[in-house]
């Protein structure tokens, strides 16, 4: 066992199943989750989902229920966020001057929402939503709406869209590239999901920005300005044009970064004592060239799973396939793999009804991206945890007929 107290600072997916991780792999040291919210560690994605929509309630977005933590001697600080890190005096600052020793710290403090950099971003009515307490804002603003104007096409604008115009709110998308989606699917997906919104009533306006917001007199957003023109009317804004890494903390101690705490493949910063995971780590991968740095629940949660058995005495690189859904109206996308422009790519099934891309690097399948074939984002998922295992070659997927559900490995040459 490695060091007998363990801080970990940020109590979100990735910080909650650290702490969690740590205990059932029969940790005896202290662990102490340090938090900025008050709220128990809760899941995200239902966010802007069903949450949004009223069918979830706060209490079932608990990754935990409040009462695991101090059963299983985790210590929660919430709401007293750690200002900064002594790494020569191995201690953790927190906001009200208390210090925590750490003998091993595991920074897991997110992602923050990009706001937009125009006149008017601070009127009421226009807001990011990340938080428990900006859905819930949300949720409150969007109960009186008549016109909601999302300024992004990504997967918070998108999820978003779906479910206000199922609640009956007009809904208006601004995004700035030529695709929705455009960063995380390819074009066949981007096209569906397009065509979806649009049948839902919802308005697309793609490769357009917007140059200022208008509120009245009372100071509360009514026109989005875009750069064609254009002015949207709308009472409620939200901005969904991607996150950034939470890096300061690590930066202010001295540590690597850039796009996100550099690790190494065991998730080490560039001081051994300290880990990074979740959506603040830049890791290599052997699913990508270069470095990676994702937002993700099964990023977060399977860097958790690996820190934890770091911190207990194993030693071995990060491997998990990265794999992303998302849900719009009927809609699962799923995304097993990372996925790069200039990838080849084959389509399988009916790109009107359930379809699945899948992607080839160099001849090699490296990821599938499905709309309603969830047989096929398993199956690569498998394909890919195994990099010496068969996949199928670009020419087998292409024949007519072809299902990953049936296709069958060669059998191996032998000598
Ligand atoms: P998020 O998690 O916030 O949804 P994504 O990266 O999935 O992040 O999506 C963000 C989307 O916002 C991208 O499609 C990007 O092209 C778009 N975008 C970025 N900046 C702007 C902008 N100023 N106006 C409109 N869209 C933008």
């Amino acid at each position: 066992m490695t060091g007998q107290r363990v801080v970990i600072v940020g109590a979100g997916q990735a910080g909650s199943d650290a702490a969690a991780a740590l205990r059932e792999r029969g940790f005896t040291g202290t662990v102490t989750l340090v938090g900025e919210e008050g709220a128990v560690p809760y899941q995200r994605p239902p966010l802007s989902k069903g949450f949004l929509a009223g069918r979830t309630a706060a209490a079932e977005l608990e990754l935990r229920p409040e009462a695991f933590y101090g059963a299983h001697g985790i210590d929660r600080v919430h709401r007293d966020p750690v200002v900064r890190i002594d790494r020569e005096g191995t201690v953790v600052v927190l906001e009200s001057g208390r210090t925590l020793p750490y003998d091993r710290l595991v920074l897991a403090t997110g992602a923050r929402p990009r706001t937009l950099p125009v006149p008017g971003a601070a009127l009421t009515g226009v807001q990011t939503l990340r938080s428990l307490a900006d859905a819930g804002a949300l949720r409150r603003e969007l109960s009186g709406a008549r016109h909601l104007a999302v300024i992004g096409g990504g997967f918070i604008g998108l999820e978003l869209a779906a479910t206000a115009s199922v609640l009956g709110v007009r809904t208006t998308v601004v995004e700035a590239g030529a695709r929705v989606m455009g960063r995380t699917v390819g074009p066949e997906v981007s096209a569906r999901l397009a065509g979806e919104h649009r049948a839902h009533g919802v308005e697309l306006l793609l490769g357009r920005e917007v140059t200022a917001l208008e509120g009245d007199r009372k100071g509360h957003v009514r026109v989005v300005e875009l750069n064609d023109g254009r002015r949207v009317p709308a009472d409620v804004v939200v901005v969904g044009i991607g996150a950034l890494p939470a890096v300061e903390l690590a930066a202010d101690a001295g540590l690597e970064v850039g796009g996100g705490i550099v690790v190494d493949a065991r998730l080490r910063t560039s001081d051994r004592a300290v880990y990074a995971i979740g959506d603040c780590a830049r890791f290599p991968s052997p699913y990508a060239p270069g470095q990676l740095r994702l937002e993700a629940v099964q990023n977060a949660s399977d860097q958790a799973r690996h820190v934890a058995a770091e911190l207990c005495g194993a030693s071995a690189p990060y491997t998990a396939v990265p794999w992303f859904w998302t849900d719009q109206y009927d809609l699962r996308v799923q995304i097993a793999g990372i996925v790069r422009a200039g990838d080849h790519r084959v389509t399988v099934g009916d790109p009107a009804g359930r379809f699945s891309v899948l992607c080839f690097r160099d001849g090699v399948l490296v990821g599938t991206e499905s709309v309603n074939r969830p047989a096929d984002h398993m199956i690569t998922r498998r394909l890919l945890a195994s990099p010496d295992g068969p996949r199928p070659t670009p020419d087998e997927a292409a024949r007519p007929g072809f299902d990953l559900k049936t296709w069958q490995a060669p059998a191996p040459v032998s000598a």
